[in-house]
C-alpha cells in the first residue's frame, strides 16, 4: 500500500504512525446516517447491495459516540438545525461531515423557504459538498473517496 512504506528485512516492519493512521481511518469511516428528505433514499441506496459501501469499511451507526463522518442528506429546517448540531457535538474527533445533494448544500429547491436552513454548513463545518438533486448512489461514493483523499492529504496533527 502506498501509505505503508515498508522496510522488509529480518520480518522487521518499518512505518509512520501517521500513515498507519491515515490507512486505518481512511477504510473504517464509520458513519452516521443523518437521512432528512429525498436524498436519503441515494444515500440507502450507496449502502445496499448495488453498491455496497461496506466494502469501503463504511458501516452505519446510530450513535454519534461511534461515528467518524456524518452524512447529511436531505433539506434542513430551521428546527431541525439544533438537534444536528447537538448530535454533531457529540461525535469524538476527528470528525467529518458530508452535505449531500442541493438542499443540504444550499437549500436547494427550498433556498426561498422561512423555514429552511440555507446550507447545513451554517450549522456544521462541511468537508465535501456533493451536487445534484438528488445526487446518485455513485456521486456519494465519488465523494467519500474525495474525503478519504482529503484525510490522506493532512497529517495526525493537522487533522
Ligand atoms: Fe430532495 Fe433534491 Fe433536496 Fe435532495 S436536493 S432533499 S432530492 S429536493
Amino acid at each position: 500500500m502506498e501509505e505503508l512504506e515498508v522496510i522488509r528485512e529480518d520480518n522487521v516492519l518499518l512505518t509512520r504512525l501517521d500513515d498507519v493512521s491515515k490507512l486505518i481511518q481512511t477504510n473504517s469511516l464509520w458513519y452516521l446516517t443523518f437521512g432528512l428528505a429525498c436524498c436519503a433514499v441515494e444515500m440507502i441506496q450507496a449502502a445496499a447491495s448495488r453498491y455496497d459501501m461496506e466494502r469501503f469499511g463504511m458501516i452505519p451507526r446510530a450513535s454519534p459516540r461511534q461515528a467518524d463522518l456524518m452524512i447529511v442528506a436531505g433539506t434542513l429546517t430551521n428546527k431541525m438545525a439544533p438537534a444536528l448540531r447537538r448530535i454533531y457535538d457529540q461525535m469524538a474527533e476527528p470528525r467529518y461531515v458530508i452535505s449531500m445533494g442541493s438542499c443540504a448544500n444550499g437549500g436547494g429547491y427550498y433556498h426561498y423557504s422561512y423555514s429552511v436552513v440555507r446550507g447545513c454548513d451554517r450549522i456544521v463545518p462541511v468537508d465535501v459538498y456533493i451536487p445534484g438533486c438528488p445526487p446518485t448512489a455513485e456521486a456519494l461514493i465519488y465523494g467519500i473517496i474525495q474525503l478519504q483523499r482529503k484525510i490522506r492529504s493532512k497529517t495526525m496533527i493537522e487533522r
